[in-house]
């Protein structure tokens, strides 16, 4: 089966290629490159030991993805091209609307003309803004304070309509908790422009020397040890839920959370992270960072059960793969 991959050059869109075919789908990919490097492609063919199509393209350029559905019979897609920096997202709006709505939509049009009608769409844990942790489905979405967040939110909306209306439209929108770690080769991982914002290329990259030491954001917090807590789930884990996802398409309009269901708090990473790696990460305690929750973790249950997927690797593993990439790769 041929799955259009949009942003498969990048962080989390590169793994799932590799999930993919070794799950024996072909894929597809089109990115404009935008937050990635051309040599991912390279990257992922020593993976996969095989030749990747390629489209340089950007996924908002109607005719350029109209050209991709010509040359290949495309029977589902996977959009993760977007762009996803809460910060820079308050900073810059209108450039957020602009490209995650318009690329949503231009996809959207696309796969209507051609019939494709297998979707799995990139969305977040953020859509669930204040609501308290176990975090499931079926909560209310409450306002995300961020342009970044309420593009999610306005695609899942857009996405559910469209399945109301067309009665053999499938799609998974798919809420990712925390991603962190990369692949076991250390050949593909997360490599962040300029200083992260997140916690673990933050971590890794002090760990490096980049940086003399973490600022903690918070210590204050209502959690075990006063910092945040978040849902870190590995890589490779999440692309495995997305050929699940997939797997499993029916008709309508299905939500999973992708994470593991436990917290862990910056300090217990940080701790993980010294152990699996044998690495100093030496920190700041400082205020907390304006807009950030105490905690947020899945109720991982409805894709255990609908999907039948859970997370394996557990923290040890997330760090220690980050650090190899980190060592290996990123400047
Ligand atoms: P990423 O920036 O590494 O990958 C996104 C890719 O899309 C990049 O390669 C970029 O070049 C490409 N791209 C962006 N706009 C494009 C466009 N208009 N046309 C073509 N290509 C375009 O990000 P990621 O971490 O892999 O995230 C993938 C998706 O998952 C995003 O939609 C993101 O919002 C979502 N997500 C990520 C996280 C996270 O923590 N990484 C959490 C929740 C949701
Ligand atoms: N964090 C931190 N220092 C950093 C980056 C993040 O203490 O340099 C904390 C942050 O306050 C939160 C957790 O680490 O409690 C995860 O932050 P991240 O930005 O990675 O994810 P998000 O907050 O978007 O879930």
């Amino acid at each position: 089966m041929n799955i259009l991959v949009t942003g498969g050059a990048g962080y989390i869109g590169s793994h799932t290629t590799v999930a993919l075919i070794e799950s024996g789908y072909n894929v597809i990919i089109a990115d404009n490159l935008s937050n990635s490097s051309i040599s991912t492609k390279k990257n992922l063919e020593t993976i996969t030991n095989q030749e990747l199509t390629f489209y340089n393209i950007d996924v908002a350029d109607n005719n350029a993805l109209e050209n991709v559905f010509s040359n290949h019979h495309i029977e589902g897609v996977i959009h993760f091209a977007g762009y996803k920096s809460v910060s820079e997202s308050v900073e810059k709006p209108l450039y957020y609307y602009n490209n995650n709505l318009i690329s949503t939509l231009t996809l959207l049009n696309v796969c209507e003309k051609f019939s494709v009608n297998k979707f799995v769409f990139s969305s977040s844990a953020t859509v669930y803004g204040d609501n308290k942790p176990p975090l499931t489905e079926k909560m209310l979405l409450s306002p995300t304070k961020n342009p970044y967040g309420e593009t999610k939110v306005m695609c899942e909306r857009m996405l559910s309509d469209i399945a109301k209306s067309k009665e053999h439209f499938s799609v998974a929108i798919l809420r990712y908790f925390n991603p962190v770690g990369a692949h076991e080769s250390g050949l593909i991982g997360e490599a962040p422009n300029g200083i992260p914002n997140n916690l673990m290329p933050f971590v890794s990259q002090v760990a490096k020397g980049k940086h003399k030491k973490l600022n903690i954001f918070g210590d204050d917090y209502q959690t075990l040890d006063g910092t945040g807590v978040r849902d870190y789930i590995h890589v490779v884990d999440l692309a495995i839920g997305h050929v699940a996802a997939l797997d499993n398409l029916t008709n309508g309009v299905h939500y999973y959370n992708l994470g593991t269901g436990r917290g862990t708090s910056v300090l217990e990473l940080v701790k993980a992270f010294e152990r699996a790696n044998d690495v100093e990460v030496p920190y700041d305690l400082m205020d907390r960072r304006p807009g950030d929750i105490a905690e947020c973790y899945a109720d991982v249950s409805k894709a255990e059960k609908e999907l039948g997927w859970t997370a394996k690797r557990d923290i040890i593993e997330m760090c220690r793969d980050a650090w190899r990439f980190e060592k290996k790769h990123h400047i």
